[in-house]
């Protein structure tokens, strides 16, 4: 990214300043948010969204076309795929483990008194784990992509890049064409990113604006117990992945993928972020196109690391306030249902919550409780989903350094 430390700065500024103007206004002068969120931040906010947002069907479609046409040879990319998906399931236990240790040391739901008799929550419908997969091949991609499925929109463009390697010059033409494209998605988000510490201002002043600050009373020790789960994860196994496995120093990959994890902590959403976060791992992580463009946006829609541990800290919580032992069959059942239900979480923002009534249900527990933590959802819905697109890129640097091992063999 052109300029990147600079951008960096100016976007990491750009959201403390937000977060003062919002805390401020909020709290002294909320008649002024009234009218300056509909007018300036709102607006401003959503512009910048939107202007990501419009990249992310395009750019997912075209380079994961260019990128496994790229890879040349299916057994690669079966390969990748593998230790992709090998990575997002071990990481998941490692969150989950952070999750459940976390909520049950800090015993959030034992630290007031919770009034379950008059809270509500209607449940929306989660979709079957069987329909996820079934549905993960498109009967219709010109729908996929017009409904923005990500999923299928991923299968239909691996297939299309596997028909240009395997055809080769046969259809040079096409693969040109899709080179040419990508190229012009990189021209419009370097364009695009010179407004993110705008965006990032408005939609971060605008959120905490909006917030209630009363849930905080209450669920500070939820809110803290998420929050050190998130911190030990991120640190100890992403951190781990860059030294470790990515034998990248961890402070350069923290340092590196910063704009990204600064917009998806503004948009609190991995799928709008996409476009940030891949042109962040490719420009400062060192990541080849063809890793970051297969793992990228498969990771934003089924790998959410920072989702399920906020799932595992919540079940851990609403089992205490409701007077509910969970048993270790139980836990382990919390433990695969949330993993399960990260894989039809959209990369979207809250979705995480409505997922989390799947989890409950699988070990009985009231769906009324997530209602005692929506107050409090919005800005850790920030936080989590930072986590969740962290989680992908440092499985693009683990991916990235074994394949080079294994080439330079
Ligand atoms: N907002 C999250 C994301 O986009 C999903 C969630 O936990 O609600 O990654």
């Amino acid at each position: 990214m052109e300029g990147s430390k600079n951008l960096t700065k100016r976007i990491i500024i750009a959201l403390i300043l937000g977060l003062i103007l919002g805390f401020v206004l909020n709290i002294f002068a909320p008649s002024v948010f009234e009218i300056v969120d509909p007018y300036i931040l709102h607006p401003l906010g959503t512009l910048f969204l939107n202007l990501i947002k419009m990249l992310v069907v395009p750019l997912v479609f075209i380079s994961i076309v260019v990128g496994v046409a790229g890879l040349g040879d299916p057994a690669k990319l079966g390969r990748i795929g593998a230790k992709t998906v090998g990575y997002f399931m071990i990481t998941s236990l490692f969150a989950l483990t952070f999750a459940i240790g976390t909520g049950t040391l800090m015993q959030p739901g034992l630290t007031a008194e919770f009034d379950t008799e008059n809270v509500t929550y209607e449940p929306q419908e989660a979709p079957s784990v069987v329909d996820t997969l079934l549905a993960i091949i498109p009967t219709n991609p010109i729908d996929a992509m017009s409904g923005g499925n990500m999923l299928q929109i991923i299968t239909f463009s691996i297939f299309i890049g596997l028909a240009l390697a395997v055809l080769g010059d046969k259809t040079k033409g096409i693969l040109r064409l899709f080179e040419q494209g990508n190229e012009i998605m990189m021209y419009l988000i370097n364009l695009i990113m010179k407004l993110a510490p705008a965006g990032a201002f408005a939609l971060i002043a605008s959120a905490v604006g909006k917030q209630g600050w009363e849930a905080f009373k209450v669920m500070g020790m939820y809110f803290i117990a998420v929050l050190i789960a998130l911190f030990l994860h991120t640190v100890i196994v992403y951190g781990g992945t860059a030294s470790l496995l990515g034998k990248m120093n961890p402070v350069k990959f923290f340092k590196g993928f910063a704009p990204a994890m600064a917009v998806s902590f503004s948009t609190s959403s991995s799928n709008a972020t996409l476009p940030v976060s891949m042109e962040t791992a490719q420009k400062n992580l060192g990541v080849p196109k063809h890793i970051s463009s297969f793992i990228q946006p498969l990771g934003a829609t089924i790998n959410m690391d920072g989702t399920a541990i906020m799932q595992g800290v919540a079940t851990v919580f609403i089992a205490q306030v409701y007077g509910v032992d969970l048993s270790l069959s139980q836990l382990l059942m919390v433990v695969l249902t949330a993993i399960l239900a990260s894989l039809g979480t959209a990369g979207v923002p809250g979705v995480g919550l409505i997922m989390l009534a799947m989890v409950l249900n699988s070990v009985n527990l009231p769906v009324e409780g997530i209602a005692l933590i929506i107050g409090v959802d919005r800005l850790l819905d920030m936080t989590r989903t930072a986590v969740n697109i962290t989680g992908d890129a440092a499985c693009a640097v683990y991916v990235t350094e074994s394949e080079r091992k294994r080439e330079s063999k």
